[in-house]
């Protein structure tokens, strides 16, 4: 399981009002459970422009790498020891892991079903869904490729794990990746599933035996109540993860925004019953795995500035702004627009996400939403405003619908 910190608590925030408009009502998270991201039938355990309206300083041209934060430039720099990943073809073996009657691992707990799964039919149904969707939120930089691999007996005492190592073991040397099913189901208190990006590769490509790069999940989404569509948000959730992506807004097994896959990935499901896939995911992902070039990275000059944003699952345009709060503290803000794969967003609106790490060698940052309450799909409005870490970000104009979008967004030391 790749480790991120958890025990950080979103803080409570205040927000601002807006330039005459509405006062937003924010609240910490703690107290709400929302659904993990796995997903069961039961329902108990589911799995650039640099146009200036305001008149506000503004930064001219292209923002270089050179002028990024500190922190910044330091997760990318870790992030990129994965593009031989993240970017062209990846090709993932798919494996069954069979899971004895009498097994004593605990992330079972003792239920009865063993579902009939087999690795092509498996493959197949993966196949179906994932690399539609990670070439879509990628715009075709990552194509993720599923091969049948095999299929594991677990032993009564194995834990995943074992299954994983078996695995590992016998799969085909030009595999990158693995991607594991369990037949059996979890409890209702487990974690849908887990995924690791693994070690460190320094050639151009390294086989599982080598990082043993694998992710694995129950069987809970393939029960046969789904009917011939399975739920793939978990899939895509856990294959994130094996492109080194680290969750957002997870409080222990609490996982609570509806703006990223690698946080509630069922969200899109609990507003239309009918969606499979997980929501897009959030631009600080983009540019982890290399699918935003410099030039749609806009960094906040220290007085602060204006900023025409695209949306950040779009193709064009400045996808990301990114404020320097501290050391170990950035701001990432996005325009989301409530189509794709964020069809189940309310509106179309800007995201504001904090990125703090523990410390300034820490490579896993904490990244939770800035304002909004679970299910955290309430996104920044026209002629509404925050103050964030000192910052205060205000939407100024938006103009056109949709994938379209562009939005100009103010953002000033708030002191
Ligand atoms: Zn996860």
């Amino acid at each position: 399981m790749r480790v991120v910190p958890l025990a950080r608590r979103l803080h409570p925030l205040v927000i601002g009002l807006a330039l005459g408009a509405v006062v937003l009502a924010v609240t910490a998270c703690d107290d709400d459970s929302p659904a993990s991201p796995s997903a069961s039938p039961s329902g108990s355990q589911p799995g650039s422009d640099r146009t200036d309206p305001t008149g506000a300083t503004t930064v001219g041209g292209d923002t270089a790498s050179d002028e990024w934060p500190a922190l910044l430039v330091r997760l990318v720099a870790h992030a990129e020891q994965y593009r031989w990943i993240t970017t062209g073809e990846d090709l993932i073996e798919v494996w069954v892991c069979h899971v004895p009657d009498d097994t004593e691992a605990g992330i079972y707990a003792g239920l009865p079903l063993r579902l009939p799964l087999t690795a092509k039919e498996v493959t197949d149904m993966i196949r179906s869904s994932a690399p539609q969707y990670f070439e879509g939120i990628s715009h075709g930089l990552y194509q993720p490729v599923f091969r049948v691999g095999g299929e594991v007996t677990m032993a009564a005492a194995d834990q995943p794990r074992d299954c994983i190592a078996e695995a590992v073991n016998r799969a085909g040397v030009d595999a990158q990746g693995l991607f594991l099913v369990a037949d059996a189901e979890h409890g209702s208190t487990q974690p849908g599933g887990f995924g690791d990006v693994g070690r460190e590769c320094v050639f151009d490509t390294c086989a599982v035996s080598v990082t043993s790069r694998a992710a694995y999940i129950g069987a809970s989404d393939f029960h046969p109540d789904w009917g011939d569509v399975k739920p793939m948000d978990l899939v895509q959730h856990e294959m994130g993860h094996l492109l080194g992506w680290g969750h957002s807004a997870v409080d222990g097994n609490d996982y609570l925004s509806a703006l990223d896959v690698m946080s509630n990935s069922a969200a899109p499901r609990d507003v239309d019953p009918d969606r499979r896939d997980g929501p897009d995911t959030i631009a600080l992902n983009r540019l982890f795995a290399g699918w935003l070039p410099d030039q749609a990275v806009w960094v906040a000059p220290a007085t602060g500035g204006s900023i025409v944003l695209a949306p950040s699952t779009g193709e064009s345009g400045t996808r990301v702004a990114v404020v320097s709060v501290s050391a170990t503290e950035l701001l990432t803000i996005e325009l989301l627009t409530a189509d794709g794969y964020n069809a189940h967003l309310p509106a179309d609106g800007i995201a504001v996400h904090r990125v703090v790490v523990d410390d300034i060698d820490d490579d896993s940052p904490q990244v939770d939403p800035a304002f909004g309450e679970v299910p955290y799909d309430q996104l920044l409005q026209p002629d509404a405003e925050v103050t964030v870490g000192g910052w205060r970000i205000a939407v100024v104009r938006a103009e056109v619908a949709g994938s379209e979008s562009r939005w100009t967004v103010l953002v000033t030391p708030a002191g």
